[in-house]
This record gives C-alpha cells, structure tokens and sequence, in this order.
C-alpha cells in the first residue's frame, strides 16, 4: 500500500534541495516566500519544450524574453519575425498557435493570463497539458500535470504491467492520486525534475531516487522495462506495378494525388498497391497506355508502413496521356521508389 503522504514529503523534500535552476522557474526556496513563476514564462517554456530539450529551448526562451518581455509584446510581433524566431525549434503549427494564443491572452484578457485550468485550455492552441501545467505551476492550482516523464515515473512506482498507450488513463489516474492543495505547482515540478533526472528512460538512478522505498517497479529488479510497450505489429507487405513508359530519352511521369502517401510529388504511373501480386493480364490492363510492355524485374522499397514490391514494366510509346514527359536529368529528384523502378526499367535497356 503506497503511503502517498510520506512519498509526497520525500520527493518535496528532494525537490527543494535539488530543484533544477531553469530561466522560466521560480525555484522552492522564493516560493514558499510567496513568489510565483510569470505564467507567459510558463506558458511559453511549456510549448517550446513540447518537442525538445531543456538544453536546447533555453537559448530560445531566453531570447524570446528580451525581445517580447511580455505577452502582450509577443502578441503585437510581426507574424514573419515570430516564424524567423522559431526557426530550429521545428513544427510551425505550433508557432502560429502561440501567437494565436498571445493575442488572444492580449486582446481578450488585457494581457493577463486566466488563471484556472478551464479557463486556460479555452486559449487557442493550449491542450490539456499546457493547461495544467501553467494553472499548477504558475498559479498553483491542484492540477494533475502528466507528459511523458510523469506516465514513466507512474509506470515504474507502481509496476504498471498494462502497456502504453492503453496504460495512459491509469497513469493519469494514479498520478491524479498524488495531487493535493499541498504545493501543487511544487509537486508537479517535483515530478518533472525526477523524470527528467533521475528516473530516466534509459538507466534510471534508482540509488538516488527520493522515492525508491515505494517503488514497485525497482523491487521487480527491472524497474528501466516500466513502462511496458506494445510489440509493434510486423509491417504489411504490398504489391504493385511500376510502369516505366519512354518516347526516346524521356520518361512518362505523373503527378501524384495532393493527399496522400507521396503526395503531390512526381512520380512514375503505377496500379494500386494490394496484398496480393499483381498477375500478368491484370498488371497490363492497369497500364497507363496501350503498348507492348515488357518485363524489367521488381524493386523492394520500405516505407515506415509497409514494405513494396513493384513489377517494372516498360514500353517504347507516342501515346498522348496527362504525362509529364521527362529528360533523364530531371529524374534524379523522384522519389527513391521511383528511382528505383526507373533505374530497373532503363537500365537494362541498354
Ligand atoms: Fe524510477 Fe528507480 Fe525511482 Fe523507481 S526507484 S521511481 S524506477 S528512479
């Protein structure tokens, strides 16, 4: 039976020793003084770190808050320079929300931030996640904030056998039942610090951990196999033909459906892609054109889904057709898959 108060006191405990120094925190000691952490600190650490490193979003954050000091600042900044700023944190979606979310925290709350968690996640771009960590952090709110170091640590302390991602409401759960009005903002800093640096992924410091007598998943002796993972199922295999239609020293390519696997890329014309292989008659009433087609192999092509096997088959043609008829300096930018049929196809033309 977990003693959730001693367990509390001792990584409480831990935290206001070892609580790591970071730009956007207001560290244990000032906040049993009162001080609280700038929620636009928090906020905006949060999104940055949502896809990188402490070590690699501090230079950011720290340059984001000399030139927009606060977020009615930020709000007001240019959408360009906001994208020239992001660059190298990656995935800009997320960088249009933030400035979505700073003008409306500007425009629609006199640039201060809500300070529950509800009225938070109504922010544009702000997820459960982020909400709870500002309402916990910055407002010290009774939130249950888990990202993927607190569903491990969760995993561990309790031995979880179910495996992720099903496992997540119970993680969430169980983390939920250590939540109390005691220091939430603290306790789920705590957390953070102890997934971060000692109970990590790979090697955890079982020998340093605060929590080590309560944990279930070090009395298995394998606490680092915590949390359990699916076995990935075996990729699908699937079939198609590559059609490799030439007039002299071009080649007949097409453009690709804008949705989709490969999207919108020029590429050669192929059938569909099934499970089973395609037969002789079947392959030729798929061409793209009428023609003497002529065998040239297969190719093998793993894509992160399944893996393929293309039939090449080519044929010499004057047909008319929606092709984009191709010098062969221009191949050399197709897609591997199709580089490869081409390759097969020309080849061993020559
Ligand atoms: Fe993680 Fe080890 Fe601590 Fe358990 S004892 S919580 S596995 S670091």
């Amino acid at each position: 039976m977990l003693d959730i108060p001693a367990l509390r006191a001792a990584l409480l405990a831990w935290y206001d020793a070892q609580a790591r120094d970071l730009p956007w925190r207001t560290g244990p000691a000032a906040g049993k003084a009162g001080q609280r952490s700038d929620p636009y600190r928090v906020w905006l650490s949060e999104v940055m770190l949502q896809q990188t490193t402490v070590p690699h979003a501090t230079p950011y954050f720290l340059g984001f808050i000399q030139r927009w000091p606060t977020v009615s600042d930020l709000a007001a900044v240019d959408d360009g320079d906001l994208m020239a700023a992001w660059a190298g944190l990656g995935y800009y979606a997320r960088a249009r929300n933030l400035l979505a979310c700073a003008r409306a925290v500007a425009n629609d709350h006199g640039g201060v931030f809500p300070d529950t968690e509800e009225a938070l996640r109504a922010l544009p771009g702000v997820g459960a996640y982020t909400a709870a960590a500002v309402a916990a952090i910055a407002f010290d709110r009774e939130a249950n904030v888990v990202d993927g170091n607190v569903e491990r640590v969760m995993a561990r302390l309790l031995a979880v056998e179910t495996p992720v991602p099903d496992a997540k409401p119970e993680l969430k759960r169980l983390a939920g039942d250590l939540v109390t009005g005691e220091r939430p903002g603290d306790w789920a800093q705590a957390l953070m610090d102890l997934g971060a640096t000692v109970c990590r992924p790979k090697s955890p410091l079982c020998a340093l951990c605060p929590v080590s007598a309560w944990c279930e998943g070090l009395k298995t002796g394998l606490p680092e196999t915590f949390p359990r993972k699916l076995k990935k199922p075996a990729r699908p295999h699937r079939h198609g033909v590559a059609y490799v239609l030439t007039r002299g020293d071009q080649t007949a390519l097409v453009r690709r459906p804008p949705k989709g696997l490969l999207g919108g890329m020029l590429g050669l014309p192929t059938s569909d892609w099934r499970s089973e292989p395609w037969l002789d008659e079947e392959a030729a009433a798929a061409a793209p054109a009428a023609g003497a087609w002529l065998e040239f192999g297969t190719v093998d092509h793993v894509f992160t889904h399944f893996s393929l096997t293309l039939r090449v088959l080519r044929a010499e043609t004057n047909a008319d057709g929606d092709f984009v008829w191709t010098e062969p300096a221009g191949l050399s930018g197709l897609p591997s898959v199709f580089l490869k049929a081409v390759k097969a196809g020309r080849e061993r033309l020559v």
